[in-house]
Formats: structure tokens, C-alpha cells, sequence
């Protein structure tokens, strides 16, 4: 289970400072009101930022283990939500996913593992971004669920760290990598994520 860790850090920032060794977790989620032999379980590391490690715990007596994520990094994704928010964006303005794919993936070796990236990022955000549009009436009403309609309308440029703030309660329900669920996008819901702007998707989007 996934839990957020309050840093104020930047990836690199976190990295330098290795700031997981800081990462205290005061009680059980599974058991607020103690008893259980909750103890400290390492570190797993995660290759991008390069050197990122994650705090854990874990809980024998729920067989649970909590990992400290903190809140610049995405969930269930490689990298920060500042990078992926400028992926999105991107490709919103760009003229197709193969154009988006091109500009952003320059070290990529084919268009198509490119285009896979872009696409992947574009879908989850979008899904994500329908469902935070929906608990933030204020100030998101009726905004489109896009990374640029939704920066226009919070006024920033890393509205996905935003949002993660003002939405601290309800990460564990809600999709990655903003939230910490598995986003559980199928086939069906991919086609549904703006092929018509985007260019056609391509078959499997492991990234
Ligand atoms: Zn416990």
C-alpha cells in the first residue's frame, strides 16, 4: 500500500537529501489504534530519479507493506508528476502523438515505443483528471479533464503536485499516478482516450 510522504522536495532534491531515511510512519493504517508489531522494512529503489529509494514498512499481522512515496514522484510510474504533467501537456498542443512522441522521446529507438510513452501518460492523466474533476467542484467545474485546462484553471504549472495536496485524503482511491489505485485502464477505455486529436493507438502500451 501506498502512502504519502509530505517532503516539499523536488525529485532531485529528495535524492540528494536522501530523504527516505527521514520517512516516519507513526501508526498502522490497518490498526490506528496500535497493538500490531509494525516495523520498519527497508528500502526498494526506483530507477528514475536515478538513486530514488522508498521507505517501507510492514505489518505482519495484516500482511500489509507500506511504502512512503513522496509527493513529487508518480505513482505506478517511472519519474515525477511534474515531468509526466509536462509530457501531457505537450502532447495536447502537439498535432499528433507521433509528433508528441518524436519531440519528447528523442533517445527512443522507434516512433512507435515513442508514441506507446506519450499515449500511455496522455490516457492515465485524462482518466484521472475526469475523477478529480469531479471531487473539486471548486475551482474545477466543468473544466475539461485536460493537464492545460485544468493548469489554466489552478493557476500553475505542476497542477498534477497540486492537486495531490488538495487531494491528500482521497490518494488511496484514486487512479495513479496521481492516487495510489492501479488505474485499471482496459483495451475498451483506451479507445476512448481522444484518438481523434491523438492519432490511432498503438496495440499494447507497456511503458
Ligand atoms: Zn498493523
Amino acid at each position: 500500500m501506498q502512502l504519502r510522504y509530505e517532503t516539499g522536495l523536488t525529485g532531485e532534491a529528495y535524492v540528494r537529501a536522501e530523504a527516505w531515511r527521514d520517512a516516519r510512519l507513526e501508526r498502522c493504517p490497518n490498526h490506528p489504534h496500535g497493538g500490531c508489531s509494525l516495523a520498519r522494512h527497508g528500502t526498494y529503489a526506483r530507477k528514475s530519479p536515478r538513486g530514488t529509494k522508498i521507505a517501507r514498512w510492514y505489518c505482519p499481522e495484516s500482511h500489509t507493506t507500506f511504502s512512503l512515496l513522496p509527493e513529487c514522484l508518480a505513482a505506478r510510474l517511472p519519474g515525477e508528476l511534474d515531468e509526466v504533467e509536462q509530457v501531457v501537456a505537450h502532447a495536447e498542443q502537439a498535432p499528433s502523438l507521433a509528433a508528441a512522441g518524436d519531440a519528447l522521446r528523442r533517445d527512443a529507438v522507434e516512433l512507435a515505443g515513442a508514441m506507446r510513452w506519450v499515449g500511455r501518460r496522455v490516457r492515465l492523466v485524462h482518466h484521472v483528471l475526469k475523477v478529480v474533476i469531479g471531487l473539486l467542484p471548486e475551482p474545477l467545474a466543468r473544466c475539461v479533464a485536460e493537464m492545460g485546462a485544468v493548469r489554466t484553471r489552478l493557476q500553475t504549472e505542476t497542477a498534477l503536485r497540486a492537486l495531490r495536496t488538495r487531494l491528500a485524503e482521497q490518494l488511496p482511491v484514486l487512479p495513479a499516478p496521481l492516487g495510489f489505485q492501479p488505474h485499471r485502464l482496459g483495451t475498451t477505455n483506451r479507445l476512448r482516450a481522444r484518438q481523434h486529436k491523438m492519432g490511432p493507438d498503438p496495440p499494447s502500451a507497456l511503458a
